[in-house]
């Protein structure tokens, strides 16, 4: 364990727990007559998600489409929700093998300085986002707790969400961020099958799997409202993952009642290195497992990134998605005057806000910049 991690717990088990372990839906076949079944469900549960996610349903995507469009309505009426990231340092010990961050990518690393952030900030701001995720690597000297800490401030002063998505830490550091005017945390697993991730995850502190596996617990105990959850789409059998994560899903639910939780559906992305997904998921089975996981957490918000392109993404708003980014930049900045030229993966969707906007309206959806205020509480 090295200095960064040293105040976390750490674990070098591979077993999953039971929980979380989907391994007893992994050899079941599933007939056209259980899909049938499963869109008829009155209560989908975990046996309708693992039918849904199986090669049978691929022939019912119209219909899993309509449940899924009608769910969407239901319970998050012609809304998608928007905000934006914004990649505060680049620095970064891990050695994630699929991210142009990793330590071994000869890339040029920034930090920004504060009253960089504070420009990048009001540029974000003066294009109308009221949300804003901010982005790191690993713990680093150039972009720390402190340093996160003063960034969170910095963006609380002029957004309502204020969310995270850096390095895993301990409860009561989570606890300081929230005090600072942090809203939420999104931290992926990446994947769920613990070789995969003990290979794609070759060095640095994301190396301990359920030191991260259990942050999001760690943050919602510490006083953040809403945690963000997914797997790198790509990475190991995406049903195996998928029904992991609505495991995690559904754990996050029970054990953290009072707290809001996302999911998104990242697919692995170009990045300098030249990573190529061992497990590649098309867009078919992406829209098949975004119906899947409307009907069976029909009232979880479902996450889309720029990282998809804009065909895809506009045929999604609304059926089963109802949280997007836009105007994304993955390079450190990029929103005011200062931005590196390399990213940590390539954006697909790189259409601005008012282009995004107006198609969205053209769905007759409409774009959502706030949903929460502290006066709420
Ligand atoms: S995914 Fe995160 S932790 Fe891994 S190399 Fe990239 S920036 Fe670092």
């Amino acid at each position: 364990m090295n200095s960064a991690t040293s105040h976390l717990p750490s674990s070098t088990s591979h077993k999953l727990p039971d929980w979380l372990d989907p391994a007893p839906w992994l050899n079941r076949t599933f007939s056209a007559s259980d899909i049938e079944c499963a869109l008829g469900a009155e209560s989908p549960d975990e046996e309708t998600l693992a039918a849904l996610l199986s090669p049978a349903a691929a022939d019912f995507l119209e219909p899993m489409a309509a449940r899924a469009q009608a769910l969407t309505r239901r319970h998050f009426g012609r809304t998608v929700q928007l905000y934006v990231p914004l990649y505060l340092s680049s620095w970064c010990s891990g050695g994630c093998a699929y991210c142009g961050f990793a330590s071994d990518r000869n890339t040029d690393r920034h930090a920004l300085a504060f009253d960089a952030v504070s420009k990048e900030l009001d540029a974000i701001k003066s294009m109308g986002f009221e949300e804003v995720l901010l982005l790191t690597g690993e713990r680093s000297s150039k972009a720390d707790l402190d340093y996160l800490r003063e960034c969170v401030g910095l963006a609380a002063r002029r957004f309502h969400n204020v969310a995270i998505e850096v390095f895993p830490m301990a409860e009561e550091e989570y606890r300081s961020l929230a005090e600072a005017g942090c809203t939420g945390v999104t931290i992926y697993q990446e994947t769920y099958h613990p070789e995969t991730y003990d290979r794609m995850h070759r060095w640095g502190p994301k190396k301990d799997f359920f030191q991260r596996l259990e942050a999001p617990e760690r943050a919602l105990s510490g006083g953040l409202r809403f945690a963000g959850i997914g797997a790198l789409l790509g990475l190991a059998d995406p049903r195996y993952d998928m029904l992991a994560l609505y495991r995690h899903a559904r754990h996050l639910q029970k054990t953290h009642w009072q707290s809001g939780l996302t999911i998104s559906f990242p697919r692995i992305r170009n990045e300098a290195g030249g990573f190529i997904a061992p497990h590649p998921v098309d867009e078919k089975l992406l829209a098949q497992i975004l119906f899947a996981f409307r009907i069976c957490l029909p009232d979880v918000p479902l996450v889309l990134s720029t990282r998809e392109s804009a065909a895809f993404r506009d045929g999604m708003a609304g059926l089963g998605c109802n949280k997007m980014s836009i105007a994304s930049k993955t390079t450190v900045g990029g929103y005011g005057d200062e931005g590196s030229e390399e990213g940590q993966f390539d954006v697909s969707d790189d259409r601005g806000l008012d282009e995004f906007c107006a198609m969205l309206r053209s769905k007759k959806l409409e774009p959502v910049f706030k949903n929460w205020d502290e006066v709420y509480r």
